[in-house]
């Protein structure tokens, strides 16, 4: 959903809350760093963005996350960490921030609905799925084309779908899509899968589960809904066309950092760089979670990481007393 509303009329910093700890994102990491700044009554204020829990909210299971041995939905688990924060103080608050001033303190923070002045700002904005950016993925958005087999595998029920990807994602996803697609052909532009072994094992003994190697789509075609993609094999340059009813793309995520752009350091992929204290280049500013973790990204590491920002930001705020 596109937003725009004018700036400039929200621009009177008289306006503005004070808060002492603002959290920018509710996956995984806002929330840990909700539950520790909260418990060191800091009373944290959560800013949800778009997606209450982040991806991982979008997760039809997790089983990885300890504690939990049966495994449980991404939605519930982040429902649970929410629910937890709040219970010592925090807020959340669904909005979502069009723009950050970084250059003075305390820092500000405008919102939708709000502005903000903060003395530390945690940034757990996470990353959003990479796009293939092909002929007809934008057009076919919807109709055919996924990025999310949680989201919209009901709607393949006896269909034949494709999964682009290698990861961990394509394979978790694509599992997933096989409770309700007929076939789920893994399309991957390599001839060995980045997965790990438990997923490749899984997905290999599937029978609903086909694997097309070293092979690329080139474009996605069809009328109102999808009905073919065009593929190049990378090895032999041939072209071939396959039938399919819908296209899921798990090629990866890009960092949600654009409103951090020349405010804090990034690097070249956009994430941004933090210390082991996941601070940043500005004193005061923390990030965790997958918008500065382009190494792991599981609900743990990115948990650890928001717990261990609101530590650091304890830290940081006993320093200046
Ligand atoms: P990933 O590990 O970066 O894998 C992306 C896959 O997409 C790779 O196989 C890559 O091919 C392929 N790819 C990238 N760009 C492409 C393009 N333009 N066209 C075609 N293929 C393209 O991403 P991910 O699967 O989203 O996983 C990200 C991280 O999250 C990983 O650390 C993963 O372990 C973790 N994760 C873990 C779990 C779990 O533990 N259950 C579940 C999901 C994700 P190449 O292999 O050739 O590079």
């Amino acid at each position: 959903m596109e937003l725009k509303i004018n700036l400039d009329k929200n621009d009177d910093e008289s306006q503005s809350e004070h808060i002492k700890v603002l959290i920018i994102g509710s996956g995984p990491a806002g929330l840990s760093a909700a539950l520790y700044a909260a418990r060191a009554n800091l009373e944290p204020v959560v800013l949800t963005g778009m997606t209450m829990g982040g991806q991982a909210s979008l997760t039809h299971l997790i089983e990885n996350y300890p504690g939990f041995p049966e495994g449980l939905g991404g939605a519930e688990l982040g429902e649970l960490f929410k629910v937890q924060a709040e219970r010592f103080g925090a807020k959340v608050v669904f909005d979502t921030v069009t723009e950050v001033d970084f250059s003075t303190k305390p820092y500000k923070i405008k919102t939708y609905g709000a502005q903000y002045t903060a003395d530390v700002v945690i940034i757990t904005t996470g990353a959003n799925p990479r796009h293939l950016d092909i002929p007809g993925e934008e057009e076919y958005t919807g109709r055919g084309v996924s990025y999310c087999g949680t989201c919209d595998g009901f709607f393949f029920k006896e269909k034949d779908i494709v999964v682009v990807g290698g990861g961990d994602s394509a394979l978790e996803e694509g599992l997933f899509l096989t409770r309700f697609a007929n076939k789920v052909t893994v399309i991957h532009r390599r001839d060995e899968l980045r997965a790990s072994s438990i997923l490749q094992t899984r997905a290999k003994e599937n029978p609903k589960v086909d694997f097309v190697w070293d092979t690329v789509v080139s474009s996605i075609e069809g009328e109102d809904m999808v009905k073919h993609v065009q593929l190049e094999n990378r090895k032999t340059n041939k072209k071939s066309s396959f039938e399919t009813d819908g296209v899921f793309i798990f090629i990866g995520h890009i960092p949600n950092t654009e409103i951090f752009i020349d405010q804090i350091e990034m690097d070249e992929n956009g994430y941004i760089i933090v210390n082991a204290g996941m601070e940043t280049d500005k004193p005061g500013i923390f990030a965790a979670g997958e918008v500065a973790d382009p190494h792991f990204r599981q609900v743990i590491t990115s948990a650890g990481m928001g717990a261990a920002a609101a530590i650091q930001a304890t830290r940081y705020l006993e320093s200046l007393e």
